[in-house]
């Protein structure tokens, strides 16, 4: 018998409903990191640590859902996300990224019906709940021989009232998830179900983050104690015999986050680069303020570009996402479209480009294994006297028509758009002014920031070439990064305030 050959796989929907834990990115399991690393699309909550969003650096991040609670309408249109990305582009992997445990107050049920009313397979990754976390990182066994053999864990943003509360009087411990704000009603009726005004409660806000609190009192005082301290949300609150063992057993000391306090201004030259470095720096503490320094125009001539590329049976480089929708956008307004690229090969640099490109449907023939126009140019498997067409702005890195030509292979640049200066807002100028560290990604945007405001700021730079424009742009405070990488560079940010 004769093996048959199957196709390439064929990306297919899935969603994973991934529980984040309560807040230290720390507590994320193995599990929910793998499926982080793996996925096309992530959908989050408000709640979720942005820190974590760094072990996915080649999904498209998008934030859903409030804090606190959603009416259910909203949640329909959350369903509905979930299942449209999953199907879209003939399917994606999908993470959809929760607080704690998605199955524990998260509507994960519901979001899983409707995948399996759409016919999306999906999966489940638990994560480290709220409902336990919470008291253990306040010292709060929920359950301890001698003082407790169960507990239960309820909302508090419904009125159960005295008579569901006598129901469940033999339940040892009790955790409320959400409604702190409603505590003076919910220990008014545990009192007026016949629980004792003495019994020891507490109520954990941030719990396993740099901002956790504690409030300790008495059935008969909480609502009082956590008022006067201030205590809101997201907070979870625990009645029972256990929560006095907070006494003895308060053990986290939150150290303060690597960068609590310091002012950041991210320049950006691109759409997805700045976002995700803010999230990283963030979550390290940091107050950040995006500056975009470029904006982009249509092509002076369409034509121009459709010229080059009809028939064109040489390598097309592309080195942004800009790049690709702008490609697009060019052919169709000279009258052509994508199949102009038939005969050609595509090389794309950076995972968020060959992302793109596929998002048109094209796969990439080839990526370099690293970012940056030098790798490029040394890798590209062109031969000499081939042509590569380099499709970007007008304003090209001269690095990768020198490392081409050092191997022979003609360079010739395509303009699909063009980049100009932006105009800064005052609001703008003021957080640059007040940034103790400005970062930089690219050598563009190097020379760009020193136009639109100067060279007078401390930088993290992310590699050697963004550094050297920068020194001839006229910048003297810089900081290199390690490795030319987001996480690299966050840590360049620490060093150069811990200089200043
Ligand atoms: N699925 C989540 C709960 C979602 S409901 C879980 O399993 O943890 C949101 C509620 O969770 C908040 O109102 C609060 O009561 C609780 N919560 C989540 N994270 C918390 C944290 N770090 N500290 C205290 N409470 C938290």
């Amino acid at each position: 018998m004769s093996e048959v050959s199957l196709p390439a796989a064929r990306p297919a929907p899935f969603v994973s409903l991934v529980g984040a834990g309560p807040g230290d990115p720390g507590l994320l399991t193995l599990r929910a990191r793998e499926v982080l690393t793996q996925a096309d699309v992530v959908l989050t909550d408000a709640l979720v640590s942005p820190a974590l969003l760094a072990h996915c650096p080649q999904a498209r991040v998008v934030e859903v859902g409030k804090r606190g609670f959603l009416p259910s309408a909203q949640q329909e249109d959350i369903n509905d996300l979930i299942v449209r990305e999953a199907l879209a582009g003939g399917g994606q992997r999908v993470v959809r990224l929760k607080g704690g445990d998605p199955f524990v107050f998260g509507r994960g049920g519901e979001e899983t019906l409707a995948c399996r009313a759409a016919g999306v397979p999906f999966e489940i990754v638990p994560g480290v709940s709220s409902a336990v976390a919470a008291a253990a990182y306040a010292g709060i066994p929920v359950t301890h021989r001698g003082l407790s053999r169960s507990f239960a864990v309820l909302t508090g943003t419904d009125r159960h009232g005295p008579a569901a509360y006598a129901e469940i009087a033999g339940v040892d411990t009790l955790v409320f998830l959400m409604g702190v704000r409603h505590l003076p009603q919910i220990t008014a009726d545990l009192i007026a179900a016949g629980r004792d005004p003495q019994t020891p409660a507490a109520a954990v806000q941030w719990a396993s983050t740099p901002q956790q609190r504690t409030v300790r009192a008495t059935l008969g005082t909480l609502a009082q104690r956590a008022a006067e301290a201030g205590l809101g949300a997201p907070a979870v609150t625990v009645v029972g015999a256990v929560a006095a063992l907070h006494d003895d057993l308060d053990w986290f000391c939150p150290a303060p986050l690597p960068l609590q306090g310091a002012q950041v201004a991210v320049t950006r030259t691109r759409e997805q680069t700045g976002s995700e470095l803010a999230a990283l720096l963030s979550g390290r503490g940091a107050q950040v303020s995006e500056i975009p320094l470029l904006r982009f125009v249509p092509a002076s001539s369409p034509r121009t570009l459709a010229g080059a590329l009809s028939g064109f049976d040489g390598w097309v480089l592309l080195t942004s996402e800009q790049a690709v929708r702008a490609l697009t956008q060019t052919l169709l307004a000279a009258g052509r479209d994508l199949r102009i690229l038939a005969r050609a090969r595509i090389a794309a640099v950076g995972s968020g480009t060959a992302r793109t490109l596929r998002e048109y449907g094209l796969a990439p023939d080839f990526v370099p294994t690293r970012s940056g126009s030098r790798h490029l140019g040394a890798e590209l498997p062109a031969a000499p006297g081939e042509v590569a067409l380099h499709v970007g702005s007008q304003d090209v890195d001269p690095v990768l028509e020198t490392a081409l030509g050092a191997r022979g292979i003609e360079y010739v640049a395509a303009e699909a758009y063009r980049s100009e200066l932006s105009e800064l807002t005052p609001a703008q100028r003021e957080q640059l002014q007040e940034a103790q560290v400005v970062t930089l990604a690219s050598a563009v945007g190097a020379r760009a920031l020193a136009q639109v405001a100067g060279t007078s700021f401390t930088a993290a730079v992310i590699g050697p070439q963004t550094e050297l424009a920068a020194r001839e742009a006229g910048f003297t405070r810089l900081i290199l990064a390690e490795q030319p990488t987001l996480a690299s560079l966050s840590d360049a940010v620490q060093r150069a305030c811990r200089a200043g």
